[in-house]
Formats: C-alpha cells, sequence, structure tokens
C-alpha cells in the first residue's frame, strides 16, 4: 500500500521492516471509530469533518476546523488572542497551573481554550466562540469568560447574532471561584443581548458538561447538539453512587435530552451549518 513507499528498483535490496519500524510509519495514518470500532482512514476521517464515514458517529474536532466548517470560504477575523489567565491562585496541583498553561498554549497555539471570532455564515455577519476541548478539557476560566462577554458585547454593538460551540468539562478548578463566576457574567451578558432581541444560538458538542451546561450553554434560543454528544451538569458515574440506581441507557447524550425536552434540536455535523442559516433566518429577517 501507498504509505510503504519503497523503490521498486531496489525494493528487494531493502531489508524487511521490523516490527517497530512497520509501527512508527503506519503510526497516525489509522484511527479506530469510537461508534463502530472500525478502523478508518484518519484522512477519509478528517475529509468528512471528523464523522465517521461509515457509522456517522461524531468525533471530536478542535476549534479553528469547527470554524472553518461553519464560516463562508473558511474566513474569519479572530479577537481576544492576547488575554491570558493572570493565575489569580497561585494554583499548583501535580504541576503549577503556570506552567500548565505554558505546555497548552504551545501544544495549541491559542492562549486559553477558545477562539472567539467574527465572520459570515452563508452570507450573514455573525459573532462566533468555539470552545478548544484540547486546552485543559476546554474548561471556562477567566479567559473564557472575557472572551464569550466580550463577543457579546460586540453582539450587541454591531447587531450582530451570536453562535457559541461548546465543548467543555465545565469550570476550570485551578481558578476556584473565579471561573464560577463567569457563569453569573456571562449570564448577565446574555441577558442584555436578549433584551437587544439578539438571537444567541448555543451548539452543544461532546463533551458539554458542568459549569458550561449549567450558564451559556443552556441559555440559547436554540439549543442545538451533535448526535451522541454527553451532556450533563455531573457525569454520570457520580450520578449513579449518588442516587445509587443504574441509569436508563443513552441517558445524557443528545438524543436522550432531545427526547425529554432539554434540547431544541439534535443535528448531524455536516448538516449544521445550513441549520444554523436558516434559523438565523428565521429570528432575523
Ligand atoms: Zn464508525
Amino acid at each position: 500500500m501507498s504509505w510503504f513507499k519503497r523503490d521498486k528498483g531496489n525494493g528487494d535490496k531493502l531489508p524487511p521492516l521490523s516490527d517497530k519500524e512497520r509501527k512508527v510509519r503506519t503510526e497516525g495514518l489509522w484511527q479506530k471509530c469510537e461508534g463502530c470500532r472500525q478502523i478508518i482512514w484518519k484522512k477519509d476521517l478528517e475529509a468528512n469533518w471528523n464523522v465517521c464515514p461509515k457509522c456517522g458517529a461524531h468525533s471530536r474536532i478542535d476549534a479553528l476546523t469547527r470554524l472553518k466548517l461553519l464560516l463562508d470560504d473558511g474566513a474569519f477575523t479572530r479577537f481576544d488572542t492576547g488575554l491570558r489567565s493572570s493565575d489569580p491562585l497561585d494554583f499548583v496541583d501535580s504541576k503549577s497551573y503556570r506552567d500548565r498553561l505554558a505546555v497548552m498554549q504551545q501544544a495549541t497555539n491559542l492562549s486559553d481554550a477558545l477562539i472567539a471570532a467574527q465572520g459570515s455564515l452563508a452570507g450573514r455577519a455573525v459573532q462566533i466562540c468555539a470552545m478548544e476541548p484540547r486546552f485543559i478539557g476546554g474548561s471556562m476560566g477567566s479567559v473564557v469568560g472575557e472572551m464569550i462577554m466580550r463577543a457579546i458585547e460586540r453582539s450587541i454593538a454591531l447587531a450582530q447574532p451570536l453562535i457559541v460551540i461548546s465543548a467543555s468539562g465545565g469550570a476550570r478548578m485551578q481558578e476556584g471561584a473565579v471561573s464560577l463566576m463567569q457563569m453569573a457574567k456571562i449570564s448577565a451578558g446574555l441577558m442584555r443581548l436578549d433584551e437587544a432581541r439578539i438571537p444567541f444560538l448555543s451548539v452543544l458538542t461532546d463533551p458539554t458538561t458542568g459549569g458550561v451546561t449549567a450558564s451559556y450553554a443552556m441559555l440559547g434560543d436554540l439549543n442545538i447538539a451533535e448526535p451522541g454528544a454527553l451532556i450533563g451538569f455531573a457525569g454520570p458515574r457520580v450520578i449513579e453512587q449518588t442516587i445509587r440506581q443504574k441509569l436508563p441507557e443513552g441517558f445524557q447524550r443528545s438524543e436522550f435530552l432531545l427526547k425529554h425536552g432539554m434540547l431544541d434540536a439534535v443535528v448531524p455535523r455536516l448538516e449544521l451549518k445550513q441549520y444554523l442559516a436558516t434559523a438565523l433566518g428565521f429570528f432575523m429577517d
């Protein structure tokens, strides 16, 4: 197969690959689908925006890819890229929060767990925020809170709708109460957006939990989820241990939540842009 690039002319002169070499050369080319357990060529998966071409399972995508998927020509202007947490508690767990941030900033090339941008969605100017699940679990601290707040303010000033795509484990423990305060701050901002009669569409992706679910992710004029996303406040294991009961099948997944009235729609990733465009037309035209 093509990824073993061996020269045809002297190919039979090359020694056979050891198991270790084989592993190195094919590493990262294939990915196992969490839905159907089939092995899929990573390029096929990426070409399909990380939706399994065989079973339709949605695996996670990063914030940049998300914006490229939703915005016209994949183009957008970013805001507040220089905001950084000041580590208000001087927090240390297995390593210092300061070091953790530095490692994450380098690995993701982002200052924190969110990209705030302005772009065009099917011809309509929008303010859009996408959370980055790789950055400390997409957790919400002071920087994420401030970036969303500023996006709300731009929405109001420019009369442009707001879209927030959540992918988050919740509030960032390393910032303690400061991270929890973001819930109230953003909720108050969304209230002002509502008073200005500007729509806010919340898109919940896998996973959206904790303080993010308990604040802005559930405050959309429409709360839209991707298929199969884990959405909840506390995780299923914690709930089972607390109530000492087995939870029903599919509990805290998008489809279950839609059925029980917690969501307005479950929309496949490849139809999301069209869905958002239609919804914005409904709210604004
Ligand atoms: Zn699959």
